[in-house]
């Protein structure tokens, strides 16, 4: 009997994993404008980080597209939970284009506060990764100039603002809380005037799937965080694992990328999921690890989440569908 000889190991779980609210709400806008107005729905951007989820929504007739002189005139299109810049949106008015905005809600909230600040003639400063897609579309909700990036605290020393006594900060949603508090507290030493969120714009979904890291951290040997390349939250759950001590902690996109041979010796295994990861992809992780070894399962639970947001309106009216 081949189970007989199978060494017993520990999975440990993280709680929250995987979804947010602001994905789950992207991908059923997705679907649910395939449902009311048929294929081909155009998507600017990958909806969400996740190549899996966008696979399956090619497959029920969704296209994907970097730009939007990449869609036609006469079908919808739905842009990205990361948000899109000003002109964006201003374009497929121009065109006279039905589109759908998958931006999430906290992404929104973020965008309002420029706004804000932008009209009480403060200049912002963002603290993001350059060429993200959201840090592109928060900046572009404001004029040329009016919004400057800093990744680093090194960054900070860096900036030179048109009045050091007129500023204000904001975030991306989801990046390192510990790094995040570090380059704040650079901002407020330089700019004491500096107006910012009453913590950071770093999302719930982020602080609680750093949290479940950081708890599990010093209870296992290695971690893997099941995310795409491209997802901004899963690749700061690796970089947590590490500065928490996991000395081996990695990103997979799913099972079939797991390095067996690293994890040789490991017992105990953490496993998280980014917020644009499915769970299907973590039961295929933990099947894999069923296959090669005894498993128990450990949940390591940190944070109740019980946010969801509702759809756009134009998804919500009701009206007779064809199909
Ligand atoms: Fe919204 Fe946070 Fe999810 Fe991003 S990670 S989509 S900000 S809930």
């Amino acid at each position: 009997d081949n189970a007989a000889k199978r060494m017993p190991i520990t999975l440990h779980l993280a709680s929250p994993r995987g979804f947010c609210a602001g994905v789950d709400r992207a991908i059923k806008i997705v679907e649910e404008a395939l449902a009311r107005w048929g294929a081909p729905v155009y998507v600017r951007h990958e909806i969400v980080h996740n190549r899996f989820v966008v696979d399956s929504l090619r497959a029920k007739g969704a296209i994907f597209v970097e730009e939007l002189d990449e869609c036609p005139n006469d079908r919808p299109v739905v842009f990205s939970a990361h948000g899109v810049p000003k002109s964006v949106p201003a374009e497929a008015e121009r065109r006279n284009m039905l589109y759908v905005d998958a931006t999430c809600p906290l992404v929104s909230k973020v965008h309002i506060e420029a706004e804000r600040h932008h009209a009480n003639g403060l200049q912002m400063v963002m603290i993001g990764h350059a060429g993200h897609p959201e840090t592109l579309g928060t900046m572009g909700q404001l004029p040329e100039g009016e919004v400057l990036l800093v990744e680093t605290v090194e960054d900070v020393a860096r900036l030179e603002p048109r009045d050091p006594d007129r500023l204000a900060f904001i975030t991306q949603t989801t990046l390192s809380v510990d790094d995040t508090a570090e380059i704040v507290a650079a901002l407020k030493a330089r700019f004491p005037n500096i107006i910012g969120p009453h913590k950071e714009d770093i999302c719930y979904a982020t602080t609680n799937r750093q949290a479940a890291v950081k708890a599990m951290a010093p209870e296992i040997d290695a971690l893997l965080v099941i995310g795409a390349p491209n997802s901004s939250n899963s690749r700061r759950l690796v970089e947590v694992g590490r500065a928490a001590g996991c000395s081996y902690a990695q990103l997979v996109g799913r099972a079939g990328e797991i390095d067996w041979r690293a994890l040789e010796g490991a017992r105990d295994i953490g496993i998280t999921a980014g917020a644009s990861a499915p769970e299907v992809l973590v039961e295929e992780v933990i099947e894999a690890f069923r296959a090669r070894y005894e498993v128990t399962l450990r949940e390591v639970h940190v944070a109740d989440e019980r946010v969801s947001f509702k759809l756009p309106r134009v998804l919500r009216e009701d009206t007779t569908r064809a199909a």
